[in-house]
């Protein structure tokens, strides 16, 4: 199956008038066509990049393009070039992905955002996903049990995985110690800008 490639599409045909045909002699019978070639991938345009003309005589069949459009049709071609705009729905793909980027910008912005008044002002049952260190895809969980004035009570998770969103797995209340130690905002804020501390979640909401 081919995904990507080029392809061509008819963009539109006018007349080319006050010329004969260089090759039948017929009077008004040559005609300019446009098309427009455009890369795609899976069926889905991404942009264009050539507007392709085909000269032709409607009497004599006989078709010229590119070097070999004959020199009195030259002018008229090029004019109707100029005033064929390639449409926007060659550039359909672009527009796509600029979409899903711009939107993947805002998605984790406010992510960010929210990890950021979460640690701030921490609540029972906030989980925090703890990544001891960069060398080692390692992760766990923290889970915190109270969190009063400048302390924050944690148990953390017995368990650590290779995915850096472990609270599917991991977040069961018996993979959690019972021993809970206490952290402060201070220390959660540390460990956030070390990257040690990657996630926040409040699933309550
Ligand atoms: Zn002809």
């Amino acid at each position: 199956m081919i995904v990507y490639g080029y392809r061509g599409s008819h963009l539109r045909t006018e007349p080319i008038p006050g010329v004969i045909c260089p090759h039948c002699a017929a009077p008004e019978a040559l005609q300019v066509s446009l098309y427009c070639r455009y890369a795609y991938v899976y069926w889905i345009p991404l942009f264009p990049f050539a507007k392709p003309a085909v000269a032709g005589c409607v009497r004599c069949r006989l078709t010229w393009e590119g070097k070999a459009l004959p020199a009195e049709v030259r002018s008229s071609v090029r004019s109707t070039k100029k005033q064929t705009r390639l449409p926007l729905w060659n550039w359909t793909g672009t527009g796509l992905l600029l979409l899903a980027l711009a939107w993947g910008a805002v998605d984790s912005t406010r992510d960010d955002r929210a990890n950021a008044a979460y640690l701030a002002a921490p609540r029972a049952g906030d989980i925090y996903t703890v990544h001891e260190n960069d060398s080692a895809p390692n992760y766990s969980l923290l889970k915190v049990v109270s969190a009063r004035g400048n302390g924050v009570q944690v148990v953390a998770n017995e368990f650590q995985i290779d995915n850096n969103h472990p609270i599917d797995a991991l977040n069961a209340p018996a993979k959690y110690s019972k021993e809970p130690f206490t952290l402060t905002k201070f220390d959660l804020q540390i460990m956030k800008n070390k990257g040690q501390l990657t996630d926040v979640d409040r699933l309550e909401e």
